[in-house]
């Protein structure tokens, strides 16, 4: 992959230009998308920025949502565009199968590809990019990108908005040992282009259904297991439970979180039964690699403290494979 900075000369005339992201986009998949759609196009560039599924209710209220395409619900439009572009962004992900239907239709795309992404070992797809897991988001890379090409002045309100929501959305709320000196430095210059930062963290974390927090108390009383000889717990979740209190897309997120709260925890699992695979979430605190972790037992990948895997078994065929493997390992 050849560095950002060559692929300059591309975007020095107006182009039109595809951005998209992972499935089941998060706040730092529709930050940096968003925060890169509102740049290029005041750079004049026509930017079509497209989602593989629908958002979260939690995103909803992001400047720009109106303009995203859905690939699931607008197949046909979203595969004409394809054709039609001179580039493509690819943001926060790290191999075309994160973006489940788009996999195939962005692998036979010949355009030039850029990829700007914080996740470990990227598939050699991509043209130009970045790839930097010691950052802390994909919105921080967004950020730098617009640095490096000297338009820090062109960073309005908006675009301040899309990159602050995946900052702190990736980094816990500045917590995570990832918070690096530039990300606070980030946000101090997105203040400065008038930044109301509290406004986001209303939107994201005091936006829930009373059935959220029901369901939040329910998983916690009932669905999870605590395994104090590992320093480890375990959240599982049926289609049934879900269903119980009218869960809706986005609701799941975070889960895997609290059990990292109880002291001595240093590693979460979220085991979740979906329509067409059980998905797993692990998170982990020092030094236990969950994206090796999750490589090795669940065709999967991601950051070294936060990952994600698949697995094609029930989800009771599941649970009980992962906790052999805990036994197996110790983390
Ligand atoms: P989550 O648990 O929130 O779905 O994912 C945690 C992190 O791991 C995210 O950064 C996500 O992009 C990554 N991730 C989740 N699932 C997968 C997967 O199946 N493969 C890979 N390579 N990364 C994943
Ligand atoms: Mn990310």
């Amino acid at each position: 992959m050849r560095s950002i900075q060559d692929a300059f000369p591309l975007l020095q005339s107006p182009k039109k230009i595809f951005i998209t992201t992972h499935h089941k986009p998060d706040g730092d998949a529709i930050g940096s998308m968003l925060g890169l759609y509102h740049y290029l196009v005041k750079k004049g560039h026509t930017v079509y920025a497209v989602s593989p599924c629908e958002l979260p209710e939690f995103l909803m209220w992001m400047p720009g949502v109106d303009k995203l395409y859905n690939y699931e619900s607008q197949i046909k439009v979203c595969q004409q565009l394809l054709t039609e572009v001179d580039l493509i962004f690819c943001l926060d992900f790290n191999d075309y199968s994160r973006t489940k239907h788009l996999e195939a239709p962005l692998a036979a795309a010949t355009q030039p590809k850029i990829l700007l992404d914080h996740h470990l070992m990227p598939k050699p797809y991509w043209d130009y990019g970045m790839s930097i897991p010691e950052k802390s988001s994909t919105c921080e890379m967004v950020y730098d990108f617009i640095n490096l090409c000297n338009d820090n002045d062109l960073i309005d309100t908006q675009i301040a908005e899309c990159l602050y929501t995946g900052v702190m959305t990736d980094t816990g709320s500045f917590r995570f040992p990832i918070t690096t000196a530039s990300v606070h430095s980030m946000i101090a210059n997105l203040k400065h282009h008038g930044l109301e930062h509290s406004k986001i963290h209303e939107h994201i974390y005091d936006s829930w259904s009373e059935s959220r927090m029901r369901f939040l108390g329910y998983v916690l009383t009932e669905k999870m297991e605590v395994f104090p000889e590992y320093n480890a717990a375990l959240i599982t979740l049926s289609r049934k439970d879900m269903g119980m209190f009218d869960t809706q897309s986005g609701d799941t997120e975070g889960l895997v979180n609290y059990p990292l709260s109880i002291a001595n925890i240093r590693f979460a699992t979220l085991i979740t039964e979906r329509n067409d695979e059980v998905k797993l979430s692990f998170r982990s605190k020092g030094d236990f690699d969950v994206s090796a972790f999750s490589r090795a037992h669940f065709e999967g990948g991601g950051h070294f403290n936060a990952s994600g895997g698949r697995s094609k078994a029930s989800l009771k065929d599941t649970i009980a494979n992962f906790k052999k493997i805990l036994s197996d390992i110790h983390p």
